[in-house]
C-alpha cells in the first residue's frame, strides 16, 4: 500500500508539473529555479539576451529621464526641483554609461553586473529623491506629482519581467528595490501614511510575483527552444554549428587551465553502400545505432556533435591523448552496430589531442582529427590513427 501510495503520488505530482510546465524535464525545471547548471549554451544565450536588454532600456531611460525636467520645473518650487534636476542628470549619465559598456557578454557575470547598474540607478534616483522630497510640505498637485516619485520602485520591479531570469534571480534582483522602498518609509515619506505603506507594499510584492513569472516563463520558451535549436533532429546528438560552440568553449576553458582536451573524428566505413542496398530508411536506423553505442562510451562532460552526414566529432575535455585513445579502442571492440545482412558496421576514427599535438586552436585540431580520419580511410578503413600511428 505504502508503495502503491508513493508511486501515486509521484505519478501525480509528474502529471501536474507536465501540465503546468509541459514539455520540460526534471533537470529543466530546476534550471528554472537557479541558474546553477544551466548548459554552457544555454548560459551564452541568457546572457547575450539579457545584456542586449539592458541596453535596450538603458537607452529608453537616458532618453525619458531627462524629459520629465520639464514636468518637474514647472510643478516644484525651485529649491525643490533644482536637486532633483540635478539628479535626473546624473541618472542620465548614469543611463548612457550603462549604455555605451564594453558588450562583455563571456559569462553569467556579465548579466548580472550590467542588470545590476541598470537597476542601481533608479533605486539611487529613488533613494535620493524621496529623502529629498520628504523635507518639504506638498499639498495639492505638488503633492500628486510627488505621488509619481512613489511610483519608481514598481516600475523597476515590474520592468524585471522583460528578463529571462530565475525565480531565485528574479528575488535578488529585485530585493534591494523592496528595501528601498521599506528604507523610504522607515524614513517618513510624507507623502505616504502607515495603510497606505503596507498596501503599496503588498502590491510591489505581487508585481514581483508577475514578474518572477514572466522572467521564469520566458526562461521556460528559450530552454525549449536552445534544446530543439541545439540537436541534431534524426541522432539527437549536437549540431554541427554547437558542436562548434561548444568546442570553442571548452577549448579556451582548457588552454586558460592547461588541462588536455582529445578530439576524435568518427566517419563510418562505406555507409553509402548501405543506403545503396538497403534503403535510405535502414540507413537512418544504422545511424542512430552506432549514436547509441558511441553514447554507451562517453563520460558526463564529453560531447558528441554530428558533423556531416555520416560524421561525427567527439570532444573530450579533460582526458588526455593517451586516455581517450583507450576509451575509443574500447568502443572500436565493442562495434558500432550491425547491418541488416549482419556485416559489421565500422568507422574510421582521427584522434587528436590539444596538449600532445600542440594545437593553438580548435580549427586546427578538428583538421588534425580528419586528415588523421582521412589516412584511416586510406589505410584501409575499419581503425584508429592518433599521434605516431600513421599520419
Ligand atoms: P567512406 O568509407 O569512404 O567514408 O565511404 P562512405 O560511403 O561512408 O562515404 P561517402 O562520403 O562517400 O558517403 C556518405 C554517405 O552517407 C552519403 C549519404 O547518402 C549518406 N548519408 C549522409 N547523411 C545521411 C542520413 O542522414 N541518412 C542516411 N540514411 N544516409 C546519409
Ligand atoms: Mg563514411
Ligand atoms: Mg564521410
Amino acid at each position: 500500500m505504502r508503495v502503491f501510495n508513493k508511486h501515486f503520488f509521484g505519478q501525480l505530482w509528474q502529471q501536474a508539473w507536465s501540465l503546468v510546465l509541459i514539455e520540460m524535464s526534471r533537470q529543466e525545471i530546476g534550471w528554472l529555479v537557479r541558474p546553477g547548471g544551466h548548459l554552457s549554451l544555454l548560459s551564452r544565450r541568457r546572457t547575450t539576451m539579457i545584456v542586449s536588454r539592458v541596453r535596450l532600456v538603458a537607452a529608453l531611460f537616458a532618453l525619458l529621464t531627462p524629459l520629465w525636467i520639464v514636468v518637474d520645473v514647472v510643478a516644484f518650487t525651485s529649491e525643490i526641483w533644482f536637486e532633483l534636476v540635478l539628479g535626473r542628470l546624473a541618472a542620465t549619465a548614469a543611463f548612457v554609461a550603462v549604455m555605451l559598456m564594453p558588450r562583455k557578454m563571456q559569462s553569467p557575470h556579465d548579466a548580472y553586473r550590467s542588470l545590476g547598474l541598470l537597476l542601481a540607478i533608479p533605486t539611487a534616483f529613488f533613494i535620493f529623491s524621496s529623502q529629498h522630497m520628504g523635507q518639504f510640505e506638498m499639498q495639492g498637485m505638488q503633492a500628486a506629482f510627488a505621488t509619481g516619485y512613489a511610483f519608481l520602485p514598481f516600475v523597476v520591479v515590474a520592468g524585471l519581467s522583460i528578463f529571462p531570469l530565475t525565480l531565485i534571480e528574479s528575488i535578488l534582483f529585485a530585493a534591494p528595490v523592496l528595501l528601498a522602498q521599506i528604507g523610504a518609509a522607515v524614513f517618513k515619506l510624507p507623502i505616504l501614511n502607515w495603510p497606505t505603506v503596507a498596501a503599496s507594499f503588498w502590491l510591489l510584492l505581487l508585481i514581483m510575483g508577475v514578474s518572477a513569472l514572466a522572467g521564469i516563463s520566458q526562461l521556460a520558451f528559450m530552454i525549449v527552444l536552445v534544446r530543439e535549436a541545439i540537436r541534431d533532429g534524426l541522432t539527437g546528438c549536437y549540431s554541427r554549428h554547437s558542436g562548434e560552440e561548444l568546442l570553442e568553449v571548452h577549448f579556451s576553458l582548457a588552454v586558460r587551465n592547461k588541462t588536455p582536451l582529445t578530439l576524435a573524428f568518427i566517419d563510418l566505413d562505406r555507409f553509402k553502400q548501405i543506403n545503396d542496398t538497403f534503403g535510405h530508411d535502414v540507413g537512418d536506423h544504422v545511424l542512430i545505432d552506432a549514436v547509441t553505442l558511441i553514447r554507451k562510451h562517453l563520460r558526463t562532460g564529453d560531447i558528441l556533435a554530428r558533423w556531416g552526414g555520416e560524421e561525427f566529432v567527439l570532444v573530450m575535455p579533460n582526458a588526455s591523448l593517451k586516455e581517450a585513445s583507450i576509451a575509443l579502442n574500447r568502443l572500436r571492440d565493442m562495434g558500432l552496430g550491425r547491418r541488416p545482412d549482419g556485416v559489421a558496421v565500422t568507422a574510421s576514427i582521427g584522434v587528436a589531442g590539444r596538449i600532445e599535438d600542440a594545437r593553438e586552436s580548435w580549427q586546427d585540431l578538428v583538421a588534425l582529427a580528419d586528415s588523421r580520419m582521412y589516412a584511416g580511410k586510406q589505410a584501409g578503413r575499419d581503425r584508429i590513427v592518433s599521434r605516431g600511428s600513421g599520419e
